[in-house]
């Protein structure tokens, strides 16, 4: 049986070369892309549902391909992994971020958080280390807690020494962690105590689904009252109704960002925006 999967599929149909292909193409385009002007980074706000107040946003990066228009994180992150990319990628995601919450700290809110994604390959690279990091932020004058690092559970589950030493390290230069896509993966509950976690981001699976006496709301409760117990702020991620928001404040939820708040906007809309409210 284990044969039949390799006699079905041969490694060189013509459809697995165009792909192939397209990928490498693809690669050398991101190539490009990052010496260039073709990453933009946007922003989407995490509103704190009782206030509505805006005091976080999470960073979120786009290719403007110059044939192709947006390529989708989904699609370029992998490729910026394999090739080794995401190193430069990661880095330049983060120098923006912190010159945009620089400015949002000052002008906005004095706390204000912008929060990165890293993913499991970004995270446990060999050799990397957040040392660079933490000399950008004392060289910008940026606290650690201008930053959240949002993470998988997947990375916790087995986590090596080297895991476990960068989130000391992050930890120690006053940076936050989040665990991502809460409720998708392992939701092993035993790791959120034994890592210092900040953030617990209720994965939109969850969100989609909620309604009175749904299972979901159920889960998403009893989510939300252990991670309150344990000294975690809850975010609920695709809020995208009304009622989705008012279930998930009653359930206690801290805060809430999806489409019923805004979409992830360009950094100057963001700005724009964050601005405004700022006014009102
Ligand atoms: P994620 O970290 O789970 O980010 C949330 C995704 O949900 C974003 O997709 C966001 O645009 C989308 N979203 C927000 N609100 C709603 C909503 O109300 N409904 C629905 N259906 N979707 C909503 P996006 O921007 O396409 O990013 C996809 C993934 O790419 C991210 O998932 C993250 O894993 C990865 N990614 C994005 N930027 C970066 C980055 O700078 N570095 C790394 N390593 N990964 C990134
Ligand atoms: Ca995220
Ligand atoms: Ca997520
Ligand atoms: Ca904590």
């Amino acid at each position: 049986a284990k044969g039949a999967g390799r006699n079905r599929f041969s490694y060189f149909t013509p459809a697995l070369q165009v792909a192939a292909l397209n990928r490498m193409r693809l690669t050398n385009d991101l190539r490009s892309a990052v010496k260039g002007d073709q990453l933009k980074l946007y922003f989407q706000p995490i509103v704190h549902l009782e206030t509505g107040r805006i005091r976080k946003a999470e960073a979120l990066l786009r290719w403007q391909h110059p044939q192709r228009g947006l390529v989708s994180p989904l699609e370029f992150i992998p490729l910026a992994e394999s090739s080794g990319l995401i190193v430069d990628i990661g880095q330049w995601v983060f120098n923006e971020s912190i010159q945009w919450v620089q400015r949002w700290r000052s002008d906005v809110h004095p706390d204000f958080q912008v929060s990165l994604n890293q993913s499991p390959v970004e995270f446990q690279r060999e050799g990397g280390s957040y040392e660079v990091w933490l000399r950008a932020l004392r060289q910008a004058g940026v606290p650690g807690q201008a930053i959240v690092v949002e993470i998988t559970e997947g990375l916790l589950l087995d986590a090596s020494k080297m895991v476990t030493d960068k989130l000391l390290q992050l930890r120690d230069g006053g940076i936050q962690v989040a665990l991502d896509d809460f409720g998708t993966g392992y939701s092993s509950l035993s790791y959120l105590n034994k890592f210092d976690i900040d953030y617990l981001k209720i994965d939109r699976s969850f969100v989609r689904n909620l309604a009175p006496d749904s299972s979901d709301l159920a889960l998403s409760e009893a989510i939300i009252v252990m991670a309150h117990k344990l000294g975690l702020h809850v975010i609920a991620e695709g809020v995208e109704t009304p009622q989705q928001r008012d279930l998930l404040a009653a359930a206690g939820c801290d805060y809430g960002q999806g489409y019923l708040f805004d979409k992830p906007l360009p950094a100057e809309e963001f700005d724009a925006l964050l601005r405004s409210h700022a006014a009102m």
